[in-house]
């Protein structure tokens, strides 16, 4: 589970493009619809989680995965809701979340995503992963957001409140959180990594900072039985946020003081900074030397 994963998430950042797996194969991946509350479900196929609220209004999705996906996932929302899907919401640019928004939009979704989200994508993106570059080309003007929003925005649909709020500079620098009041849940888009090390694409404007602090403005907001639909993993809950956001910090604070102690990175990695929770986090596609290099790149700026 975690290696496909971790093969979706390369594609994206060593590749660019999906063409890097040919349409043929994804495919093949099924979409697993999993029941969140009674009219909120999560999505997992292939590129990150979907989050959907059913009802009445239509069907409200968050991320819509590699635009190879989208027969599987209309035929997976068809299953829970006879509704149109009425509104695709991006939780940020990245094509594993937002791979979908051309057909969407085509039949007729109206996509909404945080102004950086939709500037990303008409412009098209230099990746920088590792020392390693991938283009990402333009978006077509179909596949760009048609409202987007600076700080926050609330959607009256489903018998619920599902407000949309931007954190800064955490994974990218157009990032939103969604929390479905009345359901209780979250979902945290690409700020919540859950089992394994984050991708932070500096980038995109992404900060280990801006992600510590992101994962907080979700802690105030939910309580004990808040359902918390992450990026990537498992469907998880606030103890496990909890957990997520300490190792986050601790990865923050042991890389923070070596920095400051003027070492290199090569002297920072062979301290293993990460250790304690290597075990636990360091499984995924971002192996302990890689986190240490890609936070040492992005709090140095080297
Ligand atoms: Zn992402």
């Amino acid at each position: 589970m975690r290696l496909k994963l971790a093969g979706s998430i390369l594609s994206l950042v060593l590749a660019g493009l999906a063409c890097s797996a040919s349409a043929q194969d994804q495919e093949e991946v099924q979409i697993v619809v999993e029941e969140v509350s009674p009219k909120v479900y999560m999505l997992t196929g292939r590129g990150g989680n979907i989050g959907v609220s059913v009802g009445e209004d239509g069907a409200f999705l968050i991320d819509d995965q590699y635009a190879p996906m989208t027969p599987a996932i209309r035929e997976a929302v068809a299953e829970i809701t006879d509704e149109p899907i009425r509104f695709v919401f991006n939780t940020h640019w990245h094509e594993d979340h937002t791979g979908g928004n051309e057909d969407f939009s085509e039949a007729g979704s109206l996509i909404v995503a945080h102004d950086n989200v939709r500037k990303r994508l008409a412009a098209g993106q230099l990746m920088s992963f590792l020392g390693q570059e991938s283009n990402v080309p333009p978006a077509p003007d179909v596949a760009l957001p048609v409202v987007t929003f600076d700080h926050a925005v609330t959607f009256h649909i489903n018998g619920d409140e599902l407000r949309a709020f931007h954190v800064l500079n955490a994974h990218t620098d157009g990032d939103a959180i969604v929390h479905f009041k009345e359901a209780d849940v979250v979902h945290m888009g690409d700020i919540y990594f859950n089992g394994f090390y984050p991708f932070i694409d500096a980038s995109s404007g992404g900060s280990l900072e801006g992600m510590i602090a992101a994962v907080e403005q979700a802690l105030e907001l939910i309580g004990e039985d808040t359902a918390v639909i992450p990026g990537h993993g498992p469907l998880s809950n606030r103890q496990e946020l909890e957990s997520y956001r300490e190792m986050l910090a601790g990865v923050h604070e042991r890389i923070g003081a070596l920095i400051d102690e003027g070492l290199s990175l090569d002297e920072i990695k062979a301290q293993r900074p990460t250790d304690e929770f290597d075990e636990e986090w360091g499984g995924g596609f971002i192996a302990p030397e890689q986190l240490v290099e890609m936070v040492y790149s992005q709090m140095t700026g080297k």
